[in-house]
């Protein structure tokens, strides 16, 4: 025990000496109130400011305000602050719709204008293009917003918990943490949520039903998972639980199935110690397991664990963007990297020869299957498994064998994948990754087949950045890129990139 408290206040007296170094160096100290004037943004959406050469990133604040700032935290060369008083306030801000958008961790810009977050945005992509990538003179088009930035989601995953006197809480995160914030309203949701919200807490209440405790990794309910088809208005709501059953689960579904539009409920079993939100299994208690919704002229199932992208008006300006940087004439093959449920497979299908789709979530590739058939289109194949793994086994199955022997034999011939019936294996590629973006073995596998078009969708900028640097040093050339907005209010911004080989 002595040695416990003694190392404790070792290791406490070693902080404070190094807290003091770095005041000494910088000169300031954490509880300092500074003035400073906000000159950047960071990608998270923090004002940058400096006093005498001393960085801060401060929360809420906004290009162009002078503000007075407490430091929080202190580091040699850089600081974090809050705001204190705002002297003089950005010409960018705007009052926030929502009450709870400063401690809400979900929308980090609310304190700007819709003009201001955009050029964030714009600068965003740019400034990753140029530091991560390595392209300076990278044609990046003016971002396509929205006309109504608010209450464009689809789908929304709340948090449950417990608060200190015990009652039901569903919200947001705070930002950086998981302590849940109460939010009334979800100015970026559907309004539909609130009442899904009410009446899934008035059944817990009812049935003496749990909310999840993380830290103890016990009670019974986790998230709350509700997806609204825009076009349809169909709903799913799907409760994420630490346990296999739902008890009195026909009182929930009978007082869910109230809600107009109400199509699917269901609960999706999670009994792991994990930030992941959904687990393996999930049972639907009420309607078919899924919802339909329209992009463009093309009908979407999408079941609870498939992706769907969340902004159902921009996405139809995404996939145009996408069509329209793949430029198909009708010839041609194309492989969908990270299909989903198939929306940008199908979107392509009408104008290709052949579409092949490639997914890890199975149930994503049934709905994708059930998708072609519900729109008739007969030219699209898809494939459960990872994109690094599908796509270079078929490559070395279908074209690998015939360009090593042609390589072989012809001495200085170009590494051009030619299939037995001498056609290109792909004639154009789109992907379309999670976060972290291409995994290595994919992208040398897609600069193996040098398709003449790559069409690069991310929700990463600075992911792609980093893969779009590698793809160019490989003979690739980028030739624009499009950001578009698809998270308006948070530092989210999604990009469809053209490449093109050029023999
Ligand atoms: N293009 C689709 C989905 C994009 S989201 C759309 O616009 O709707 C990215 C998708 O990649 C998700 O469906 C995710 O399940 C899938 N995914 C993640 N890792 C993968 C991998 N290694 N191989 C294939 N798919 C993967």
């Amino acid at each position: 025990m002595m040695n416990r408290y003694k190392s404790r206040n070792i290791e406490s007296a070693g902080k404070k000496l190094q807290a003091e170094r770095e005041t000494e160096k910088s000169g300031i100290a954490k509880n300092q109130v500074v003035t400073t004037v906000i000159e950047d943004m960071s990608e998270n959406g923090e004002g940058i400011g400096k006093v005498d050469g001393y960085t801060l990133f401060v929360k809420d604040a906004v290009v162009g305000d002078r503000a007075e700032v407490k430091i929080v935290k202190a580091k040699k060369s850089y600081g974090y602050a809050r705001l204190v008083k705002l002297l003089t306030p950005s010409p960018d801000r705007a009052v926030p719709v929502c009450p709870a958008a400063a401690p809400c961790g979900g929308c980090q810009l609310q304190a700007m204008s819709y003009e201001a977050q955009l050029r964030f945005k714009e600068n965003k992509v740019k400034n990753h293009l140029e530091r991560i990538g390595g392209f300076t003179d990278v044609q990046v088009l003016p971002i396509i917003g929205m006309e109504d930035p608010l209450h464009y989601r689809n789908k929304a995953q709340f948090p449950v918990s417990r608060d200190k006197d015990g009652n039901i809480r569903t919200g947001f995160y705070a930002g950086r943490t998981h302590s849940v914030i109460e939010t009334p309203h979800c100015y970026i949701g559907h309004p539909v949520n609130d009442r899904i919200l009410a009446l899934v807490k008035a059944y817990m209440e009812r049935e003496g039903i749990r909310p999840y405790d993380e830290n103890l990794h016990k009670g019974l309910v986790r998230h709350i998972l509700i997806r609204r088809a825009a076009a349809t208005g169909q709903i799913m709501v799907c409760l994420i639980i630490n346990g296999r059953k739902l008890p009195a689960a026909d009182k929930l579904v009978r007082s869910l199935s109230e809600v107009e539009g109400m199509t699917t409920v269901g609960f999706n079993v999670n009994r792991e110690r994990t930030n992941v939100i959904l687990g393996e299994k999930t049972v639907i208690l009420y309607g078919p397991g899924y919802i339909t919704d329209r992009i463009g002229a093309l009908s979407f199932r999408i079941s609870p664990q498939s992706f769907f992208q969340v902004n159902p008006v921009q996405t139809e300006k995404l996939y145009e963007k996408a069509l329209e940087f793949a430029d198909l004439k009708g010839e041609e093959t194309v492989w969908d990297l990270y299909c989903g449920i198939g929306t940008i497979s199908l979107f392509l299908a009408g104008k290709a020869k052949q579409v092949y789709g490639v997914e890890i979530v199975p149930q994503a590739i049934e709905n994708a299957r059930e998708n072609a058939e519900l729109n008739r289109i007969e030219n699209a194949s898809f494939f459960v498994g990872k994109a690094e793994e599908v796509l270079p086994e078929w490559y070395e199955r279908q074209c690998g064998k015939a360009r090593q022997d042609k390589a072989k034999n012809e001495n200085g011939e170009k590494e051009v994948c030619e299939c037995r019936d001498g056609k290109t294996c792909a004639d154009v590629i789109i992907v379309d990754p999670p976060r972290k973006g291409c995994d290595q073995k994919l992208l040398d596998t897609i600069v193996r087949i040098k398709p003449e078009r790559l069409v690069y969708v991310s929700c990463n900028s600075a992911t792609l950045a980093r893969d779009l640097n590698y793809l160019c040093r490989e003979g690739f050339v980028l030739e624009k890129v499009q950001p578009v907005d698809m998270f308006a209010m948070t530092v989210g911004v999604e990009c469809v990139a053209l490449l093109t080989f050029i023999e």
